[in-house]
């Protein structure tokens, strides 16, 4: 069964041809970070103009290399939410173009679901899982009963944690997206700063990131009030150290609090080497869990992620018609 993908909800355009939901025949990703470098942050605007002039040229180049026609297809896949609206309509527009034309189910699919398949080309996944979903808008932990079933157990209660390192890379004067910039320092560095750990004392799953941003920030603004030089490198290595010990001390937290067969690691941060390294460390504890880190070139946005949830949400039965709208604010449904 192939399945066609439309990912647009940020700044990268993307179209897949996925088999099965598990085999990546074309995964065409173009990413418009250039535009948005200069700017600090995407700028919605600049991004659907983007997504207008990618999106036919990525479905083109997705198809040609899947060696594909359209009458291979069995269903057209799409991330409706959550993103910018503007971002999110290009590829919905499109998908349901393509829907159209040749007769196909079209199948919407959110966006942080999409995100947590990416680790199903690593291998497949076992239920009941938990999801540790860590991306630039979404820091959260997930149960998953079963397929399809999506329940957030705890997340941010302001920075998602991509947001942090983006915000704090601002600061050190570092280019958009910061995150693996500041992962690579990190790894030059060592933890001197004793930033605070947030919500470690509390009795939940949640996070919180604004405490550790502003400690940092403070604590440049003051070196350069007096004058006093501070390495970068021991720096960017505390604020990575307290992000990864409370994202797998809450982890921690849910792996004792629900029974499950999988930890799932997915979301543009999951590509962080500390992060990685402190789950592997952590999934060391628990002979009857198995880590699965999505595969580090599908963490950040793409369709293929989008076309292997697809696959999943069709078997099950969901399908949009031709009024599905973008839905910037969409959340995981708990059924
Ligand atoms: P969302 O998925 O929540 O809608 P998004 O799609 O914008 O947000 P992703 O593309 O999933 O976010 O992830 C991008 C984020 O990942 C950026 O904030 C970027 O700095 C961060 N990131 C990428 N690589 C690393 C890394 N090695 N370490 C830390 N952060 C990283
Ligand atoms: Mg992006
Ligand atoms: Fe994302």
């Amino acid at each position: 069964e192939l399945i066609l993908a439309f990912e647009s909800s940020c700044d990268e355009t993307s179209v897949a041809v996925i088999e099965d939901g598990n085999k990546i025949l074309s995964n065409v990703v173009a990413t418009q970070v250039k535009s948005h470098k200069r700017f600090g942050g995407v700028v919605p605007e600049v991004a659907s103009r983007h997504h207008i002039e990618q999106v036919t040229l990525c479905l083109a180049d997705a198809m040609e290399e899947a060696k594909v026609t359209y009458n291979d297809l069995s269903a057209v896949a799409v991330t409706y939410g959550p993103g910018l609206v503007g971002a999110l309509l290009v590829g919905v527009a499109s998908a349901k173009v393509v829907a159209y034309a040749h007769n196909l189910p079209l199948i919407p699919v959110n966006h942080m679901a999409g995100h947590i398949y990416a680790a199903r080309f690593k291998s497949e996944i076992k239920f009941p899982a938990i999801a540790l979903l860590v991306s630039g808008g979404h820091t959260e932990l997930v149960y998953m009963a079963r397929e399809n079933s999506y329940q957030i157990i705890g997340e941010t209660r302001d920075d998602a944690a991509g947001e942090a390192y983006d915000k704090i890379g601002r600061v050190l004067g570092l280019k958009y997206p910061a995150g693996k910039n500041i992962d690579e320092m990190a790894h030059e560095g060592a933890d001197t700063f004793a930033f605070p750990r947030a919500m470690m004392k509390e009795e939940n799953f949640d996070f919180s990131f604004s405490g550790l941003k502003s400690a940092f920030i403070n604590t440049v603004h003051h070196a350069e009030q007096v004058n006093e030089k501070l390495n970068v490198n021991d720096l960017a290595a505390s604020f990575q150290q307290s992000v990864v010990d409370v994202l797998v001390y809450k982890t921690e937290r849910a792996l004792n609090d629900f029974s499950v067969k999988q930890l799932i690691l997915a979301g543009g941060v999951a590509a962080n080497q500390g992060l990685r390294d402190g789950l592997d460390e952590l999934i060391g504890k628990y002979s009857g869990i198995e880590l699965l880190k999505a595969p580090l070139n599908l963490c950040g946005d793409n369709a293929a992620m989008i076309g292997a949830a697809g696959f999943v949400a069709w078997k099950n039965g969901e399908s949009a018609d031709l009024s599905l709208n973008a839905d910037p604010s969409l959340e995981f449904e708990w059924i």
